[in-house]
């Protein structure tokens, strides 16, 4: 028997009695005649005590000689201790020790094992099973375990069944590239990594299945923005029989349940905001609703004066900031300087001051008198003492940077508070999108959402009004789950590839099994998929995703802890039939 506790569970009420440890190392302090060394586990620490006079010479040696986090067992006696430590739940006691046992040495660790490291974020990835004993990351590995536990709970109970669906697959249409793995049985054929399981899931709906869902990792291979896995996780659904009114309320409800089980808060119904209504007062399909700073759209009253800057915008839209105006001109211009930024990328920013007095004064008082900017002031809800910010240009753009400039504006405000949950759905998307690079069409969700009851025929006319079954679950200015109700029949499954500009051979090559099935009695359905690792963070109440991700790539997309990816040798590629043709 290696231990009869853990490190973190013996009290007072255990004095006297004798016990086995494991663990390890996490300091000691020798003065000589006594040796104290923290002894460390997943469930806490406790201290052990060496002495002079009650403990052997040869052990007392050994233990000046413990280095940190060398792995030790220990048999003592839980004894009262001097100088109690309320801040931990075992610092009423220590143990006497009676027998040492080294189970392992220990080099030293290139960063220090403490809840705040001196390790830097590249090291720590690098001995990433050494940042896990770190009580941030285990926290949140614990954290996340405790969530997905919910999630089966939960989901199981309402009915739903976990459903494995394969890796080894072939292309799934989710907007990324995809990740392919070389056939050595089919030679010059490739499996894809999934994107999702989005095309097994509705074959599942199409068998049968009803209600399925999976915690599943999805393989995405786009350039890494902060924050972004290249493998990361889902909580993926799909249901049978359906509306998306079964939709939201079967996954509003996961989420109260998540929220209610991890976080011990109560939600009532969330609200919901259709899309257009999202991009005209938040800019943005995922709004941080837990402030409001609501968009003011303000052409109609700043356009036909003299400013031509204004009048030659599309959209002249602002936001007013609460308290604003006590910013300096310093801090105003600083403010000018980061929208100007490449990554916001705003030409300049026109400014009002709202006055105490009731009075405003702008950057651009020559084309505006006090009538004209009450008016901007109630455009944007602005109040005495705030400070309206306008951007103005072509109407996509400026509802981005827009968008930018609120979110970090609220960050400076302290608005963003991360112990309040704001959730909401957001409904009604687009059915396509223009892609600029392309000059095309692409679906917006994927090729299998369908359109708006009614709208089918619009795509002939006017494709980018066309609105989608499609809904986003938004936390937090988080988008942390997607779907929509699917097409199911084989002939408008094939107008949409059409539209989308897949030749019917093209179609048929890539997914005429899934138009198959859809001859073959396919079920009416629709569902959702939740990004686990966001949702986790965000649960936890942290922005970046990797501390709840056991083994993270870093920004390039490598593990740099078995360092991979990494070249294969020459006969893994003959077997594979494959000739390297590097560029550099
Ligand atoms: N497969 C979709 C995604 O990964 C989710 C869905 O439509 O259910 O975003």
């Amino acid at each position: 028997m290696y231990r009869s506790h853990t490190c973190g569970e013996l009290r007072a009420s255990h004095i006297n009695k004798e016990v086995t440890l494991a663990g390890w190392v996490q300091k000691s302090r020798d003065k000589g005649f006594i040796v104290w060394v923290d002894l460390r586990d997943r469930y806490g620490i406790t201290q052990l005590v060496f002495d002079e006079e009650r403990t052997p010479k040869a052990m007392m040696e050994k233990a000046q000689n413990l280095g940190r986090e060398f792995v030790i067992q220990v048999t003592g006696t839980v004894i009262e201790r001097a100088s109690k430590n309320p801040n931990i739940p075992t610092g009423d006691i220590e143990i006497l020790v009676s027998e040492l046992t080294v189970l392992n040495e220990a080099l030293l660790p290139p960063f220090t094992i403490e809840d705040k490291t001196d390790g830097g974020e590249d090291i720590r990835m690098k001995y990433r099973y050494l940042d896990i004993r770190r009580n941030p990351v285990k926290n949140s590995l614990i954290f996340r375990h405790k969530v997905t536990q919910e999630v089966r709970n939960y989901l199981s109970k309402e009915g739903f069944i976990e459903v494995e669906t394969p890796y080894l697959i072939k292309s799934t249409p989710e907007g990324a590239r995809d990740f392919v793995v070389p056939s050595r049985m089919n030679q010059g054929q490739f499996y894809a990594l999934p994107q999702s399981p989005q095309t097994f899931k509705q074959l599942l709906m199409v068998g049968g299945m009803d209600k399925y869902f999976q915690i599943v990792k999805c393989f995405r291979d786009e350039d890494l923005r902060a924050d972004r896995q290249p493998e990361f996780t889902q909580i993926d659904c799909e249901m049978a029989f359906v509306e998306q009114e079964d939709i939201l309320n079967a996954f509003e409800g996961l989420t109260r349940h998540l929220l209610k089980e991890v976080n011990g808060v109560e939600i009532d119904q969330f609200p919901r905001m259709l899309y257009d209504d999202a991009m005209r007062l938040y800019g943005n399909d995922k709004p941080d609703i837990r402030f409001g700073m609501e968009f003011g759209e303000l052409n109609e009253v700043a356009q036909h004066k003299d400013f031509g800057v204004f009048n030659s915008a599309e959209l002249v839209v602002g936001i007013a900031v609460p308290g604003g105006n006590a910013y300096t001109r310093k801090e105003i211009d600083q403010l000018i300087d980061w929208v100007k930024r490449p990554q916001v990328g705003a030409l300049g920013m026109v400014y009002c001051r709202c006055n105490d007095d009731g009075t405003y004064k702008s950057s651009v008082d020559k084309f505006y008198d006090q009538d004209d900017l009450a008016k901007w002031a109630e455009a944007t809800g602005a109040k005495a003492g705030d400070l309206i910010c306008v951007l103005s240009g072509d109407k996509n753009k400026v509802r981005a940077q827009l968008s930018a400039l609120r979110m970090e504006l609220a960050e400076r405000l302290g608005l963003r508070n991360p112990t309040e949950f704001a959730p909401l759905w957001v409904m009604d998307f687009p059915l396509l999108e223009w892609d600029e690079e392309t000059e095309r069409y692409h679906a917006m969700h994927h090729p299998f959402t369908s359109p708006k009851p009614g709208q089918l025929e619009l795509l002939a006319t006017n494709p980018g009004e066309v609105k989608a079954n499609a809904y986003d679950l938004v936390l937090n200015g988080n988008e942390i789950g997607g779907g929509s109700i699917r097409i199911h029949d084989k002939k408008t499954q094939a107008l949409m590839f059409d539209y989308l500009g897949f030749t019917e051979e093209e179609a048929k090559a890539q997914f005429g099994f899934l138009m198959n099935a859809f001859e073959y009695g396919a079920p009416p359905h629709g569902g959702l998929a939740f990004g686990l690792d966001r949702l986790v963070a965000i649960l936890g109440g942290q922005e970046t995703i990797r501390d709840f991700i056991a083994f993270p790539k870093n920004n390039a997309g490598r593990d740099v802890m078995i360092d991979a990816p990494a070249p294969i040798d020459n006969k893994q590629l003959e077997e594979l039939s494959l000739k390297l043709n590097l560029k550099s």
